[in-house]
């Protein structure tokens, strides 16, 4: 079992613990003290080599697991994961910086996750329908890939490997597993109780290192069949032409510029509570965070004062400590991203209200903090409002009317969660047709997804897949129609069923 401290970590191939073959290493730091939590190997193409021959030998038996068998695994895990969630909170508080609940959240998304694609071991269902013929029968059966190439960011890092190794195993693939370079310790953790759960060797595969290297011979390689890649537009779109010679299946969850439009006729109380959670929840890392409030005039002054008043109350501290409610963004290059995005703020002319800047003094020195930050008469095209921050910083936008709210808040090229407060049941409805976006609250904010229903969005946030619910199986299988004809003769569709007419 794996504990923190400076304690050196290998890649998990074909059911062994192995260093990188150039025998490099990178360490997992912690984001509000800087501790080193662990070496991890910064593996290359030779170790992704390695992994995905493991994954493809493995697969032949995989495929024939019956798919009721594969699903327990998924409960064993689930049952593992609810063992050992006290446990994950800590190291998710230490290693990814998130508070205690959201941590807690996190675990148990991937608990709810696996015990939902259990399920789909005994449902998976295809399709029968008559033929038109006598005689024969048809049918559809959804089909194993092969191997899937999984390669996750490190905001939510047990719940997304969770989204992926879940539906991909259940469906009877086998899996390289690629985590972010920032969660490490979290990703070893996972696979660790995978294993314990009885996965076969070389089912699951996890391989660590960088995007750049790493991340990209697993796209590339000939035998990855499909892609399921969470992370940023940017390298989304890379994957995407790494991948395209090969033609393969990829699957992409990419950003959001999610924002919560506020009515006049709203609760007011309830709106600031959906904002703050929604704008300030994982520190602003969240890819459904809402970074646009985008608000009706008759109300907006209010609002904007009540939202300034909860934010500078919030407490700024360590994950792990109860009475914190914002932890640490997750590195160096994030809170020097969301701190410039303060200063082009104020250079585009909004006004700044609260925050804007680097949280520091006594324990907070030695970690990456940053206040609660709210912008002010914030224009649509402002590149605040146009662009992901992905830090604790949101812009508050003045609207006329629901007509201008709904366009302002599509006025975005993501597409992934959106929110609306009113009391107006005929607004709700006309917000949940016409917002483009592929998640919509009504009277909440723009998080809190569960896992059966489709999860993902339009536009630029991803590629037309969901993951989650049902939608994920399509993801992780291939259909096949399959007919039997049972008559004894050669009949022929669309020929032999052909009546004279007249
Ligand atoms: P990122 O794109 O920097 O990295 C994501 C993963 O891709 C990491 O494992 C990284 O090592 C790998 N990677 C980087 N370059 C690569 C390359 N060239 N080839 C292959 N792999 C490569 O994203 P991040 O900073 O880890 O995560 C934050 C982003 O993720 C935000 O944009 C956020 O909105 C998005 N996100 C989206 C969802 C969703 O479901 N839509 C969920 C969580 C996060």
């Amino acid at each position: 079992m794996a504990t923190t401290g400076t304690r050196t970590f290998r890649n998990f191939i074909g059911g062994e613990w192995a260093d990188a073959a150039s025998g490099e290493t990178f360490e997992s730091l912690s984001p509000a003290t800087g501790e080193a939590l662990g070496t991890f190997p910064k593996s290359g193409p030779e170790d992704i080599e390695r992994a995905v021959a493991a994954a493809k030998e493995a697969w032949d038996d995989w495929r024939l697991t019956p798919a009721p068998e594969r699903a327990n695994l998924l409960y064993r895990f689930a049952q593992l994961l609810g063992e050992q969630k006290g446990e994950l909170i800590d190291l998710m508080t230490r290693e990814m910086g998130k508070v205690k609940a959201e941590a807690g959240g996190d675990v148990q998304e991937a608990i709810d996750m696996s015990l939902y694609m259990a399920g789909e071991g005994r449902r998976m269902f295809g399709q029968t329908t008559p033929s038109e013929l006598r005689d024969k029968f048809m049918m559809s059966v959804r089909m194993p890939i092969g191997v899937v190439g999984a390669i996750t960011p490190w905001n939510f890092p047990i719940a997304i490997p969770a989204w992926k190794l879940a539906p991909a195993l259940v469906c009877g693939n086998t899996i390289v597993f690629k985590p972010a370079e920032d969660t490490p310790l979290l990703a070893e953790r996972f696979v660790e109780l995978l294993t314990e759960a009885g996965c076969p060797r070389g089912v699951v595969n996890i391989v660590h290192g960088f995007g750049e290297t790493a991340g990209d011979a697993l796209v590339r390689h000939p035998d990855v069949a499909v892609i399921t890649f969470t992370g940023s537009r940017e390298t989304g779109v890379a994957v995407t032409h790494a991948a395209a010679d090969r033609l393969k299946h990829v699957h992409l969850e990419l950003g959001g510029k999610n924002g919560i439009i506020v009515m006049e006729d709203a609760d007011l109380d309830l709106a600031v509570e959906g904002i703050v959670w929604s704008a300030f929840g994982t520190s602003g890392q969240r890819c459904t965070a809402a970074s646009r409030v985008i608000v009706d005039e008759r109300v907006y002054d209010e609002l904007q004062k009540r939202l300034v008043a909860r934010a500078e109350a919030m407490r700024i501290g360590p994950g792990w400590e109860d009475d914190t409610d914002l932890g640490p963004v997750i590195n160096r290059a994030a809170i020097d991203k969301i701190h410039a995005y303060t200063k082009i703020g104020t250079d585009e002319g909004a006004r700044l209200l609260t925050g804007g800047e680097i949280a520091t003094g006594g324990e907070l020195e030695k970690g990456f903090f940053y206040r609660p930050t709210v912008f002010a008469e914030v224009d649509p095209q402002m590149r605040i409002a146009q662009e992901e921050i992905f830090g604790p910083t949101t812009a508050l936008i003045r609207v006329r009317d629901f007509d201008e709210a709904i366009r302002v808040a599509n006025g975005i090229r993501y597409g992934l969660s959106s929110s609306i407060f009113t009391q107006d049941v005929n607004r709700a409805f006309r917000a949940m047709r016409d917002l483009q976006a592929g998640i919509t609250y009504v009277n909440a904010g723009t998080t809190g997804a569960e896992v059966h229903l489709p999860f993902g969005g339009t536009k630029d946030t991803g590629n037309g897949h969901r993951e989650a619910g049902q939608a994920a199986l399509d993801v992780f299988t291939e259909w096949k129609s399959i007919y039997v004809d049972y008559s004894g003769r050669l009949q022929r569709a669309q020929i032999d069923n052909v009546r004279p007419s007249g």
